[in-house]
């Protein structure tokens, strides 16, 4: 009968690539049965429960709680779970895994404020928008001693930290969602429990302090998000052998730094200026001659400058304190504001044309002095850097005089030089207080928080680089939770339902593929000195047409088939976001200044480009800017963080966002399943669900468990051993599967073996 609550997986189960509504299979013979719940998508897209009254030829007759009855197709039904199932915390033990049913159970358990589920391994966060009573010390103990179990960001920090001691395997928890899910604000709860369960030593409790500051300097407000991350972080966090923190280390990604020039009607530049102007005190105002957030160009640029419910100025004592505890000294800290001061200060500087050809000088006036001070450098000096560039024409030295719009450029370019190396710095600081000794014996746990993937009306250079980093992710998960899966049952001869997942190789190849790649073309055409936006987009139509993640689009725009749908981007501004240059002269103008951070900037800047001389040559616009290019740089992280993340135990929290308004108790089926769809939730469902998710091999199974057994049995194989294990604890055949080297659990079973050992 088909009213089976466990309806096995159907054995192709393929996924198609468009979403028909009877992807999942197990709603064939469904559609025929009388009086049960059925889900009706009405024609707002949303659905709704209805009970089936009758059924003539594929026609039904439903009814809706409010009396409403209709006549509809019957295969445009879908089966609905049992009352009984309503708000269950694993999507794995629903009888029916069709969209509505579970966008049904997320929003069961959303609208009383649980906003964490399961699927299968993963842990889905739904952003509540509002203080919900689900954390701290009182919360922190009950997922530390069991007694609570339901699903949490605590309960995944807890199995993170035991499977690391347990298998002694590096660990990392990566989290992912759209801009504004609530990735940042789930890293921090998970922070907060590896430093309450391995803390003691005070470094916990500088590890958390990281947060404020890397926000300060790193975090805007968009449209989406009053908070975005505009930068991408992962922390590995270090313990002892013992279980305690030791330390810990920041690698940032990709920092968003046109946002510090420009920024969009509605939005804000970094929190960090705002909060200086706001909270700095009468010493340090008056030091760094600061004014009102309105008087600096840079943020006019937006009427934005303030955030509902944020006091800048309290935020900024926040950061200043965050800073004390992670020892940089308030000399440094000092240094640290007087660099953003002069950031503001410059985007004030003005230009006046000079000569017939127009050519123009900074005017100097209050902007430039300042900004001179600021840095230590001679006013004209800073006039010069601003005004000419030096060439090197064979042997021959020319300085050519800069027109208004390379004046600017020039302008805006050291400024965001100047943000990011700063931010670099920052980080850098933070890295030396948390430092681990260098009895590196422990293990680590790494918590990852990047950019969701993105499409918006206009995509550009960010989004290109943003969804590049997605698409490895999603790799990265695919690896984990389907394909590494699958092979491992495999190789060790477990008879089981292979499930098809949509692989992402194809877009990968079309970012990666050398010659005839994004990447490659975009560096290629970087390095011409005529290459343009327009000469790239006619590249990678010429070259990438047959590519079936590429479409060529109208004038200067081209599409991109990723795993969570297409996007269209606009190139311009490609070329020069991806030289991302800062002439030789204005390196030459920091490394010239009388105070201590534009020198070490400047010499930061300095060894990059000598260090790319001798590796690979890069060479983007004149032979004063050496250096890799953008995307260079961030594909090379990239593969370094993936070489990181393989080499860890992974625990993935999927952050949803339930509405687009930032406001609590709003729940947008349209919204939620967009973004389940895009990361593949219901697949790993789908997945775990028929399979067998916890392994050991029989030696470590018999090493850990075999002492539990009654009937003495040391002398025998580690095969053995388990079997006995298995039948004195009763563990029911369908429930675990014997391979070749490991034995396979379905998920909950090795929770009494665990119990019992954990009370011996
Ligand atoms: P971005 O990609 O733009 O950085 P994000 O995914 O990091 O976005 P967050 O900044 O973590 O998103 O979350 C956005 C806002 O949602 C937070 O500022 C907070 O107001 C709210 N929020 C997120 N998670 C929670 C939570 N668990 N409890 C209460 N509010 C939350
Ligand atoms: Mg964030």
């Amino acid at each position: 009968d088909d009213e089976d609550v466990n309806p096995s997986v159907s054995p192709q189960g393929s996924v198609p690539s468009s979403w028909g509504e009877t992807k999942w299979g197990d709603t064939a013979s469904y559609n025929a049965k009388k009086k049960l719940q059925s889900w009706y998508q009405s024609s707002d897209g949303n659905w709704e429960l209805a009970k089936i009254l009758s059924i003539s030829g594929n026609e039904s007759l439903i009814s809706f709680s409010e009396g409403k009855v209709l006549k509809v197709k019957s295969d445009s039904l879908l089966p609905a779970n049992p009352e009984i199932l309503d708000g269950v915390d694993d999507l794995m033990q629903l009888s029916y895994l069709n969209e509505p049913s579970v966008l049904y159970n997320l929003q069961y358990r959303y609208d009383r404020d649980m906003i964490y589920s399961k699927a299968g391994p993963v842990l889905v966060a739904i952003n509540p928008f509002k203080k919900i009573p689900l954390y701290g010390s009182e919360y922190i103990e009950g997922y530390k001693s069991k007694s609570r179990d339901s699903p949490h960001v605590y309960a995944i920090a807890d199995t993170a930290i035991r499977e690391m001691i347990r298998d002694e395997v590096n660990q990392s928890i990566v989290i992912s969602g759209e801009s504004g899910a609530g990735k940042t604000e789930t890293a921090k709860i998970a922070m907060q429990y590896l430093a309450a369960l391995g803390g003691g030593s005070g470094i916990e409790y500088e590890i958390l302090k990281t947060n404020p500051i890397l926000e300060a300097f790193g975090n805007a407000k968009t449209s989406r998000n009053n908070n975005s991350s505009r930068f991408g972080k992962l922390i590995e966090i270090h313990f002892s052998e013992t279980g305690k923190i030791s330390g810990a280390k920041i690698q940032t990604f990709l920092l968003e730094k046109s946002r510090v020039v420009q920024c969009t009607e509605g939005e804000r530049s970094y929190h960090s200026f705002y909060q200086l102007c706001a909270g700095a005190p009468p010493h340090l105002r008056e030091k760094l001659n600061l004014k009102s957030v309105h008087e600096y160009k840079y943020l006019q640029q937006s009427t934005c400058y303030s955030i509902q419910g944020v006091d800048d100025a309290e935020e900024f004592h926040i950061v200043v304190e965050a800073l004390d505890a992670v020892h940089v000294s308030k000399e440094n800290q000092e240094n640290a504001f007087a660099m953003l001061a002069a950031v503001l200060w410059l985007g004030n500087v003005t230009f006046s044309i000079v000569d017939n050809e127009n050519h123009v000088e900074p005017v100097i006036d209050e902007a430039l002095l300042n900004v001179a001070e600021l840095i230590g450098c001679e006013a004209d000096n800073l006039k010069l850097a601003l005004s000419t560039r030096n060439m090197k024409v064979g042997n021959d030295n020319i300085v050519q005089k800069l027109t208004l719009a390379q004046a600017i450029d020039t302008r805006d370019a050291l400024a965001k030089s100047i943000y990011s190396c700063l931010f670099d710095w920052l980080v850098e600081q933070i890295n030396k207080s948390l430092a681990v000794g260098k009895r590196r014996t422990g293990r680590s746990i790494s918590i990852l928080d990047i950019y969701g993937f993105e499409s918006f009306d206009v995509n550009s250079f960010e989004q290109f680089c943003i969804n590049y980093a997605n698409e490895r992710l999603q790799q990265h998960f695919n690896r984990h939770l389907f394909k590494l899966e699958q092979e491992e049952y495999i190789q060790d001869g477990i008879d089981w339902a292979k499930v098809e997942f949509e692989d992402n190789q194809d877009c990968l190849n079309l970012y990666e593929k050398k010659p005839l790649g994004l990447l490659t073309l975009l560096d290629e055409e970087s390095t011409f000195p005529n290459g343009t936006d327009i000469t790239f987009a006619a590249k990678l139509k010429q070259h990438l047409k047959s590519n079936s993640c590429f479409r060529g689009e109208r004038g200067k725009a081209f599409t991109v088939h990723h795993y969570a749908g297409e996007v269209m981007y606009d190139t311009t501004g490609f070329l020069e976001k991806n030289r991302d240059l800062l002439h030789l002269d204005s390196i030459q103008l920091l490394s010239s200044c009388t105070c201590e951070l534009p020198q070490a900037f400047a010499s930061n800047m300095l060894s990059m480009t000598e260090k790319n001389v001798l590796g690979p040559l890069h060479k983007s616009g004149g032979a004063d800017s050496q250096k890799l290019s953008v995307v260079t740089k961030f594909k090379g992280q990239l593969f370094q963080l993936m070489q990181r993340l393989e080499s860890t135990t992974p625990h993935f929290i999927r952050c949803i966002k339930p509405n687009n308004s930032q406001s609590p108790g709003i729940y947008h089926q349209g919204l939620v399943l967009q973004q389940l769809r895009c990361c593949g939730v219901l697949e790993v469902v789908r997945i775990s669900r028929s399979g067998f998710p916890t392994r050991m091999t029989h030696q470590k199974f018999a090493r850990r468990y075999g002492f539990l057994l009654l009937e003495h049995v040391a002398l025998q194989d580690p095969l053995s051993v388990s079997v006995a294990i298995l039948h004195q604890f009763d563990i029911l055949p369908e429930m675990y599967q014997i391979g070749y080297t490991k034995l396979f659990f379905r998920t909950g079973q090795i929770g009494k073996l665990e119990d019992t050992r954990n009370r011996t």
